[in-house]
């Protein structure tokens, strides 16, 4: 008899699922990645608001023109600017089985908001010391059209300089720059740290050790959320 999870949903493989999942975790820490196995394995979507604010960015639109002065110099976009836009994607049917949140909540105010949009069955932590950030940081490179991920060293493009789903020239984002990767980890301890107490008091937090192969943390992450 298989056994239900929070939501009673099942892998592919059968084990019970959480349904509604954040992720957290440093810049780099490798949520982007992680998020995008989980929402294949799991079935459910994956909502990251760095992705929709470079959408955003890149269309120009009102919300683009907003948040690209705070995202460039490594700062957060206002908290009700993210908030309107998460709230929006939670809405939508396709979030109805369950949802991973990649980047938000990223503030206090963030998950409080939360709070009131939608119930959180899991938190992740993906842990990753500073000196590890930096290397794959500065080593990112990510496709500009599709928004996939690589890394020179660890997950290059099969494509070379050429993003390997879309064929598009793969590029530095501005914030994976040097100096604002050193403002966007100061960002992180001061505003996004403490959500790692808010959700330890909740009793909903989880933590991983997010160092080495990508999918040697994937087995962590399953390990922490799926009930065997
Ligand atoms: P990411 O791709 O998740 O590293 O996000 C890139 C940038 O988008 C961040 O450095 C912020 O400027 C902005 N951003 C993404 N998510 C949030 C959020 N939840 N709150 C505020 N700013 C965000």
């Amino acid at each position: 008899m298989k056994v239900a999870g929070p939501s009673g949903r099942k892998t592919v493989d059968g084990h019970p699922a959480p349904r509604r999942i954040v992720l957290l975790g440093p810049p780099g820490a490798g949520k982007g990645t992680q998020a995008q196995l989980l929402s294949s394995k799991f079935a459910i979507p994956r909502y990251a608001t760095g992705d929709m604010l470079r959408a955003a960015v890149a269309k120009g639109t009102e919300l683009g023109l907003k948040a690209r002065g705070f995202m460039d110099k490594g700062l957060l976009v206002p908290d009700d600017l993210v908030i309107a836009i998460t709230a929006e994607a939670l809405r939508s049917d396709d979030a109805v089985p369950g949802f991973i949140l990649d980047g938000f909540p990223r503030s206090i105010g963030q998950a409080e908001a939360l709070d009131r949009i939608a119930r959180v069955d899991s938190v992740v932590n993906i842990a990753v010391p500073g000196s590890v950030i930096k290397a794959r940081l500065g080593g990112r490179r990510s496709c500009p059209k599709c928004g996939t991920v690589f890394h020179v060293e660890n997950k290059p493009s099969a494509k070379g300089d050429l993003c390997d789903q879309c064929g598009t020239a793969l590029v530095l984002r501005n914030d994976d720059k040097a100096e604002v990767i050193e403002q966007r980890l100061r960002t992180y301890m001061e505003t996004t740290a403490p959500l790692l107490d808010f959700y330890q008091k909740r009793k909903l937090l989880k933590e991983i050790d997010g160092t080495g192969d990508l999918n040697e943390v994937f087995v962590r992450l399953l390990q922490v959320l799926v009930v065997r």
